[in-house]
């Protein structure tokens, strides 16, 4: 993991819940809509047991939390790492809630996860183990009951494997129960690409409100997985100049900017970003320092956090991890004028286009890649002005802006529906 992230100094469950009480008192709402929207609406815990390469079986622990399903079925990622608590997918499974009402998709907030270290597992220990989990859990995820999709550690092979597991326990095939698919199977190439490319296309949007464009401004990527490079890929094609990058293993810097492709191809043949010879290494501590426009976390929980805050020097931080600022460092940040473009709007291409691969299954017709490219652009432009005119209205941070325009629409719906 990255060096700076082992301080994990907060629960997320925590920040989450802190999070959201903010939003809850700047709608002026009623305490017992704090105490509702607090808790998930279930919690599933369940033991894995995988017959391992040498004959012995191991246990692994796993769950899956069902935030809240006033506008929908619950929808969200499944992880597997070290760092999975029973707290941390609670507190991803709220976060979800917020990040699909905020993007206006008909969609609850879910999260599941698995106390696991992939890399130590061969390909058939991690198929055993993706293919037990998904049938513990398999009542209570369905098209309509709970939409499972990657996130840290996991990808399209798991998916497939959770459809076949899941489709051989109906009997026939179901694709929309897991998106994040391979194509064959009736996902998106676009789904790869999507988070990092909100990202970018966030980032853009509030640099054309607060610096004057992205054209020629400098930024960092502090994670460069999945997220991480597509978004320093898309702002270079966009103008802007990435002049530091990182991974577990360090980072790297040239202030005349590096190219995210050359850096991507290094990482895949010699292991990390650190052995990109046209830079100087630095630490993850000094990358996130760094006196740029733009950082953009895209790593973990809690990497900007009481500790660092105070010597942030970047304009912008945006969210392209979920939850990588906590709460105490987001007053620093606010307290020295830097802007927080939080999660719930930067990163929420993922679920966006995994939307757009939900209604292809249901429907049983496929928008090409261009049309899906599209849509998803528009929607990230549309909720990015969205947060960001309210935002300029209401004198608070941008999390507490989206937020509360995610709580407000949550409650709406569980008010009509007669839940409160
Ligand atoms: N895991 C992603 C997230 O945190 C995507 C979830 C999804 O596509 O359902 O937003």
């Amino acid at each position: 993991m990255l060096e700076s992230q082992e301080l994990k100094p907060q629960n997320p469950y925590e920040e989450a819940v802190n999070q959201l009480k903010a939003a809850v008192n700047f709608l002026g709402l009623e305490e017992y809509i704090f105490e509702v929207l607090k808790q998930p609406e279930r919690v599933i815990q369940v033991g894995i047991k995988v017959k391992m390469d040498n004959g012995k079986v191991a246990t692994y622990l796993g769950w899956r939390s069902q935030h809240n399903s006033a506008l929908g079925p619950y929808k969200g990622g499944i992880r597997f790492s070290l760092n999975v608590s029973v707290e941390e997918v609670i507190a991803l499974s709220m976060w979800m809630t917020w990040k699909n009402a905020l993007a206006e998709l008909p969609y609850g907030g879910g999260k599941g996860g698995v106390k696991v270290d992939p890399s130590k597992l061969s390909q058939g220990e991690l198929e055993k183990l993706s293919r037990n989990y998904f049938r513990a859990i398999s009542e209570f995820v369905g098209v309509d009951k709970d939409i499972p999709a990657p996130d840290v550690y996991t990808n399209s092979q798991t998916m497939a494997w959770f459809f076949d597991e899941y489709s051989n326990k109906l009997g026939y095939p179901s694709f929309g129960v897991v998106t994040g698919k391979p194509k064959v199977l009736g996902g998106l190439d676009i789904r790869t690409i999507s988070t990092g490319l909100g990202v970018a296309i966030t980032s853009k949007e509030v640099a054309s409100v607060l610096l004057n464009g992205i054209e020629g401004k400098t930024i960092a990527v502090q994670g460069y997985g999945n997220v991480g490079y597509y978004a320093a890929k898309f702002l270079s094609e966009m103008g802007a100049k990435v002049v530091a990058v990182s991974d577990s293993l360090g980072g790297i810097y040239n202030e005349r900017g590096l190219n995210p492709d050359e850096v991507e191809k290094t990482k895949k043949e010699r292991g990390s970003v650190i052995n990109y010879s046209e830079a100087k290494k630095i630490s993850n501590d000094e990358l996130l320092e760094l006196k740029v426009d733009l950082l953009l976390p895209c790593a973990i929980e809690g990497v900007i956090n009481k500790e660092n805050a105070r010597r942030i020097k970047a304009k912008v931080i945006v969210e392209g991890a979920n939850g990588p600022v906590t709460t105490e460092a987001d007053k620093i940040l606010w307290n020295n004028g830097i802007v927080v473009v939080p999660d719930i709007l930067a990163n929420s291409g993922g679920v966006i286009a995994s939307h757009i691969e939900w209604v292809n299954n249901r429907v049983g017709e496929w928008l090409s890649e261009e049309e899906a490219q599209e849509r998803l652009k528009l929607k990230i432009v549309n909720s990015t002005r969205k947060v960001v005119d309210f935002w300029k209205k209401s004198n608070v941070d941008m999390r507490l802006a989206a937020y509360s325009l995610a709580v407000k629409r949550v409650v709406e719906a569980m008010k009509i529906r007669g839940w409160i």
